[in-house]
């Protein structure tokens, strides 16, 4: 071999490791493409290169990606080169039509010195992506072994386009999965299969308080701890039942392809408050079973147990408060039917009224359960609408209840020609009644009750006053809500179902207004309503209309 043919087959080697390399480190593709053109003009002995891409869609249509040697301005002149590109990926048949007078044309054109052209296509995995143009301004025309030389660097092009076509592939399914991953509602992690976290989605950063740059990289367990795991019959199969992630792996979870895993418990989170979560594990597996990744679907499951724990509520106080009057009744009547009872006028009137009371407080419970049912479908009911005096009311129902007690003083403090509201006025006095009720109910050492009526121009208010138990001040919001109770023994000393103030909060705040508790704690308990003097019953509709009135919030 001569000195310079060795000289030149070492500087096509060189170009051809820098033109790897750069493919490899994912250099930008115009940059690889201008690399490679600069080593076949240098390697050919022409002057000027050009790269003509294909369009990935208009199959037809090419554009130039990079140029050497050429003025940018004067590009575009070359474009009639890649008109009538034939569709021809074999480098011995590539031919472009009429390619000599081109060439004369565009020099003419743009006054620049092209004797001679040579031109390939590049081809990767039988796709032709593209030519590349190699010019000389001398009349030495283009050899098989310069085209040869040039079919390698052509080859290396057509490779740098397709991993950049790749590459802009996957770097789109790489955004597109974490546009997916941040949209979603639900917790997203993706597990490494040495438990590491590889990703954590925005929605699982709320579930859990830990930001995504904390958490990722971190060990499974050091993120996601458990307080308290509880046992479910959902998804997995018994043997895994109440194993983490971590036991269940090293146990050799998963057996099988597609074997999940399901966990569900209360989740601690970083600030050291719980949520109740279910996560479902999925393995993903390569071909031959390795296990590659796990995706952990996180979801908040804190509605579905409150709303579990409500059913048990319900349940237990519905049952109770059904079974105890019942079986009073049913006692009573028994008692009732003994001869001797006959005999005793006094006794027979005290068990009747008994009877009365307790069938009455059965009515009650029944109402009020369907008009829970009824709020939560959607409105309570208004049967009628129309200028209610409230002191009126208050005085019915003290003389209701002052004959039902003897501890209790029930006194009324309005003031004269107390202003009258529009609204239903049977449900304002379901308002009064489980308010003045309440106040005996938790006052059992007795006291002063006194039901209150102010005016101003805008609002009546109403308060009802007693000297019982009070409630605490964590308590006070939530006693307006179904079902709730204080816990205590002052509490369960009295039956009830937790709904009265419930109902009562839905029906003031339908009339637009507003309803508070004021208590010190073993002095005894103020509630206020705030009704509104002008509301929009006008809107609402005729009297003896049915109206079903929004839930406001409840
Ligand atoms: P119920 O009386 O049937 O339990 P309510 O909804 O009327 O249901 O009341 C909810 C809870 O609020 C009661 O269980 C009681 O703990 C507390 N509560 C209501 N009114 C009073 C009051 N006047 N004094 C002290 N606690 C009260």
């Amino acid at each position: 071999m001569s000195l310079d043919l060795l000289d030149f087959r070492i500087r096509q080697r060189d170009y051809l490791l820098r033109i790897t390399r750069a493919i490899v480190s994912r250099l930008n593709l115009r940059a690889v493409l201008r690399m490679i053109l600069q080593a076949s003009v240098d390697m050919l002995q022409g002057q000027l290169g050009l790269i003509a891409l294909r369009d990935q869609e208009e199959k037809h249509e090419f554009s130039f990606w990079a140029s050497y040697g050429l003025p940018p301005v004067l590009v575009d002149s070359f474009l009639p080169l890649v008109e009538e590109v034939p569709d021809v990926s074999s480098v011995e048949e590539f031919q472009i039509p009429h390619i000599s007078e081109k060439l004369q044309e565009i020099a003419d054109e743009t006054g620049l010195l092209l004797r001679q052209v040579v031109s390939l296509p590049m081809v990767v995995d039988e796709a032709f992506v593209g030519v590349i143009f190699i010019f000389r301004s001398h009349s030495h025309s283009f050899s098989s072994d310069d085209r040869q030389i040039l079919a390698s660097f052509a080859d290396y092009a057509a490779i740098a386009v397709n991993n950049a076509r790749l590459y802009e592939s996957v770097d789109t399914e790489r955004r597109r999965l974490d546009a997916l991953l941040d949209a979603s509602a639900d917790g997203i992690m993706v597990i490494g299969s040495d438990l590491t976290l590889e990703r954590f989605n925005r929605a699982l950063t709320v579930l859990t308080g830990w930001p995504v740059e904390a958490a990722t990289s971190k060990k499974h367990h050091e993120v996601i701890t458990w307080a308290r795991r509880r046992s479910s019959e959902m998804k997995s199969p018994s043997r895994l039942q109440d194993l983490t992630l971590e036991q269940a792996v090293s146990q050799g979870w998963p057996r099988r392809e597609g074997q999940s895993l399901y966990i569900e418990g209360d989740l601690l989170r970083r600030n050291g408050s719980t949520v109740s979560v279910g996560i479902t594990y999925a393995p993903l597996t390569t071909r031959s079973g390795h296990l590659l990744n796990i995706i952990g679907i996180v979801r908040d499951i804190t509605h579905f147990q409150e709303a579990n724990q409500l059913k048990d509520t319900f349940i237990s106080v519905v049952s109770h408060e059904l079974k105890t009057p019942v079986a009073i009744i049913k006692g009573y009547a028994e008692t009732m039917s003994r001869p001797e009872a006959w005999e005793q006028p006094e006794m027979m009137t005290e068990l009747s009224s008994a009877i009365i009371e307790e069938a009455d407080r059965l009515a009650r419970l029944v109402d009020d359960l369907l008009d829970v049912s009824q709020l939560q479908a959607g409105g309570l009911s208004f049967r009628q609408v129309e200028d209610v005096d409230l002191s009126d009311i208050a005085r019915q129902v003290v003389e209701r209840y002052q004959p039902r007690t003897a501890k209790h003083e029930l006194h009324l403090d309005f003031p004269r020609n107390f202003p009258a509201i529009r609204g239903d006025p049977q449900r304002l006095e379901q308002v009064l009644d489980n308010l003045v009720s309440n106040a005996i109910k938790y006052s059992p050492r007795g006291g002063e009750i006194i039901i209150r009526g102010k005016a101003d121009p805008a609002e009546v208010k109403i308060s009802v006053s007693d000297e019982g138990v009070g409630i605490p001040l964590e308590e006070q919001e939530r006693i307006f809500e179904h079902f709730y109770r204080v816990e205590g023994p002052e509490t369960r000393a009295v039956s009830g179902t937790g709904l009265g103030l419930y109902l009562t909060r839905a029906i003031v705040r339908a009339h637009g207004g507003r309803i508070w508790v004021r208590s010190t704690p073993g002095q005894g308990a103020t509630f206020h309503v705030a009704l509104p003097r002008e509301t929009q019953i006008a809107l609402w509709g005729k009297e003896e209309q049915i109206i079903d009135l929004p839930l406001q919030d409840s």
